[in-house]
């Protein structure tokens, strides 16, 4: 018996939300909507929610916020759904912990696509957790993890989202290895060709490397191989 997904939309313009809850609800998701940043922040951390549609112009609190504060409690899968131009490159510079964006106007399709791949990715991985008893992988001043699903930098621990996680356990197990934006799109998000936007993983990448990086302008562990991707350095 498989139980239904839920999915919360946070988005105040109510004809927007509705259509979002109906065709979400058609895709045999059971879908809410909150109408304001406050009511869908307290709805995220009581509701059991499998996945957050997250406006970000929001009344009471913004998107970001709310994002920030459900980051606190949860690794929930939030996709920031923004409206235009600039706040996608406001996304670009924000640590909020979101695992994704889609820019007003979306096909739904495509926020179908990326609703799948982000529940099919953070289910999966409950599960792998629960079975993993590999060792765990050091990487210069960086140990992972992989029973306790955690990550330390000279024994202290490293917060990070779930998704900040698997990216940093994907390259450390293929260590020295440079993947580009495309192929990391797919392991990691669980997305095609066609659905991923590459800039979710720059999005990513600088946000782990403020958190490992001595001097995130000039990474030691995360680092860029022109012209083909990211990979994590052996030290
Ligand atoms: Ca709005």
């Amino acid at each position: 018996m498989d139980s239904k997904k839920k999915i919360l939309v946070v988005e105040d313009e109510k004809n927007i939300a509705v259509v979002l809850a109906y065709n979400i609800k058609k895709e045999g998701y059971d879908c809410d909507m909150a109408h304001d940043g406050e009511t869908g922040l307290n709805m995220a951390l009581t509701g059991g929610y499998d996945l957050i549609l997250l406006d970000i112009m929001l009344p009471k609190m913004t998107g970001f916020e709310v994002c920030e504060r459900i980051r606190y409690k949860s690794q929930v899968p939030i996709i920031f759904v923004t409206a235009r131009e600039e706040e996608k490159d406001r996304i670009l510079g924000l640590e909020t912990g979101a695992d994704d964006y889609v820019t007003k106007p979306f096909s739904f399709k495509e926020l179908m696509a990326r609703i799948r791949a982000n529940i099919r990715r953070s289910s999966g991985e409950v599960a792998r957790v629960v079975e993993s008893h590999d060792a765990p992988i050091a990487v210069g001043e960086l140990v992972i993890d992989r029973e306790h699903y955690s990550v330390t930098k000279n024994g202290e621990p490293v917060e990070l989202s779930k998704k900040d996680y698997d990216f940093i356990l994907f390259l450390a197990e293929n260590l020295g290895v440079a993947y580009s934006r495309e192929d990391l799109l797919e392991k990691i998000w669980g997305y095609d060709d066609y659905y991923g936007d590459i800039r979710t993983v720059d999005v990513t990448v600088s946000r782990i490397r403020k958190k490992i990086e001595n001097d995130p302008a000039r990474p030691e562990y995360l680092l860029t191989k022109r012209g083909i991707g990211y990979f994590l350095c052996k030290r």
